[in-house]
C-alpha cells in the first residue's frame, strides 16, 4: 500500500494533467459554471450533461439572470435531464446567492451546504473545484475508485463505509490544486477505474491498490442488495380539442413541478375509461369520446411506471373558453418543448394524439 498520501495526490495529478477531457465547464471555469455544471452531474453522465449545459449558460450566463427567472423558464432549458428537482433548487440556490450573499457564490462548504439542493457532495465539489478549499467530494466513481485501492470489503451503501470512504479520501487531497484532485479522481473512475471493466493496465495508482493485487478489482465495490422497484399502474388522459393538449403541473413527488397529463391510479381495466372521463370532467370540460391509446412503461430510478393511455376528445368551444383544472394548461403538441416536461411526459403526449 501507499506509505504517504502524495503520492497518490501527485501520480493522479500527473495523469490528469496528461488525460483529462476538453469539457465545456473546464473551460473559462468560474464558480458559477462549476455550480451549474455540478447540479446538472447529479445521477446523470458527462456526455448527457454537456449539451444542457450550453444552452443553459447561454441563456442564464450568471447567477442574477438565474435568479431573476422562473420556475417554468429553468425546468423547460433541463427539460429531458430528467431529476427536475435539480433545476429548481438551482435556481432557488441563486436567488439565495443573491440575497444572503450580494451574488458571489460562497466559498466555504458549510455556506454552500446551506444553499437550497446543495448536499454534501455538490458542497464539496463546488468549494475545492471553484475555490481550491480543502474538500473531498464522494461521488459514484470517487467512491468505486477508493473502495478498489483500499480493497474495501463493507458495502458501500451504509454510511459508516461512505464515511470512511470520505475520511480516507480527504486525506488524500493535497494543500494545492485541490480542485484538480477531486477532478482527477472522478476522472479516473470515468475513464479507467470504470464500473464493470477496470482498465488497470492504464491506471496511474496501479501499483498500489489492493483490489488489483488481489484479484478482485470487478467485484467490488459491494453493495447490498436492491429492494426490487415498487410497480405504479396509472391510467392517463390525454385530454385534447384536436388541436391542443391538457397538461397540469404536478405539485409533489415523481416529477414534481413538471408539466403531465392528468393522471390517476389505474384500479383495473375495466374502471380505466371512466377514469379517463373523470379526469376530463373534473377539468370543466364537455366530453365528445374516449378512446384506449395503448401502455407506456417507464422505469424510473425508484420505480417502474405503466401507464394506460386514453385519448379523450372534448368540445372545441368548451375547451377554448372553460376552466381548466387547476394549474392546467391548454398547449399544441409542438409547444411542449417549451415547457418543463419530462421524456414520459413527451411520450404520453405522442401517444395520446397519435404522433
Ligand atoms: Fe481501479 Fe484498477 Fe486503478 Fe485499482 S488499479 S484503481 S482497480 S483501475
Amino acid at each position: 500500500m501507499w506509505k504517504t498520501t502524495t503520492v497518490i495526490a501527485r501520480r493522479l495529478l500527473r495523469w490528469y494533467d496528461r488525460s483529462k477531457r476538453d469539457l465545456p465547464w473546464r473551460r473559462d471555469p468560474s464558480p458559477y459554471r462549476t455550480l451549474v455544471s455540478e447540479f446538472m452531474l447529479q445521477q446523470t453522465v458527462v456526455a448527457t450533461v454537456e449539451p444542457y449545459f450550453a444552452r443553459f449558460i447561454a441563456r442564464f450566463p450568471d447567477v442574477a439572470s438565474l435568479a431573476a427567472a422562473s420556475d417554468d423558464e429553468v425546468t423547460a432549458l433541463w427539460s429531458g435531464l430528467g431529476y427536475y428537482a435539480r433545476a429548481r433548487n438551482l435556481r432557488r440556490a441563486a436567488a439565495a446567492i443573491v440575497t444572503d450573499h450580494g451574488g458571489a457564490i460562497p466559498a466555504s462548504e458549510a455556506a454552500l451546504r446551506a444553499l437550497p439542493g446543495v448536499g454534501p457532495y455538490t458542497a464539496a465539489a463546488v468549494a475545492a473545484i471553484a475555490f481550491d478549499a480543502r474538500a473531498f467530494a464522494l461521488d459514484g466513481n470517487t467512491m468505486r475508485v477508493l473502495a478498489r485501492l483500499t480493497g474495501e470489503r463493507r458495502p458501500v451503501d451504509v454510511p459508516a463505509t461512505r464515511a470512511a470512504l470520505h475520511a480516507r479520501g480527504l486525506a488524500e487531497v493535497p494543500r494545492r490544486r485541490a480542485g484538480d484532485f477531486n477532478q482527477a479522481l472522478m476522472e479516473l473512475g470515468a475513464l479507467v477505474c470504470t464500473p464493470r471493466s477496470p482498465r488497470c493496465e492504464l491506471c496511474p495508482l496501479a501499483g498500489g491498490c489492493r483490489a488489483r493485487a488481489e484479484g478482485r478489482a470487478a467485484s467490488l465495490p459491494r453493495k447490498r442488495p436492491r429492494a426490487e422497484r415498487p410497480i405504479v399502474r396509472v391510467v392517463c388522459a390525454c385530454i385534447t380539442d384536436g388541436a391542443r393538449v391538457l397538461v397540469v403541473k404536478r405539485p409533489r413527488g415523481l416529477l414534481a413541478g413538471t408539466w403531465v397529463l392528468p393522471e390517476a391510479a389505474d384500479r383495473g381495466a375495466r374502471t380505466r375509461p371512466a377514469v379517463a372521463r373523470r379526469l376530463a370532467e373534473a377539468t370543466g370540460v364537455s366530453v365528445a369520446g374516449v378512446s384506449y391509446r395503448g401502455a407506456i412503461r417507464h422505469v424510473f430510478t425508484h420505480r417502474d411506471v405503466t401507464a394506460e393511455l386514453f385519448r379523450v376528445d372534448v368540445d372545441v368551444a368548451v375547451a377554448a373558453s372553460g376552466p381548466a383544472a387547476a394549474d392546467g394548461r391548454w398547449i399544441a403538441p409542438g409547444g411542449l418543448a417549451a415547457l418543463g416536461v419530462s421524456s414520459f411526459a413527451r411520450k404520453t403526449v405522442a401517444l395520446g394524439v397519435g404522433r
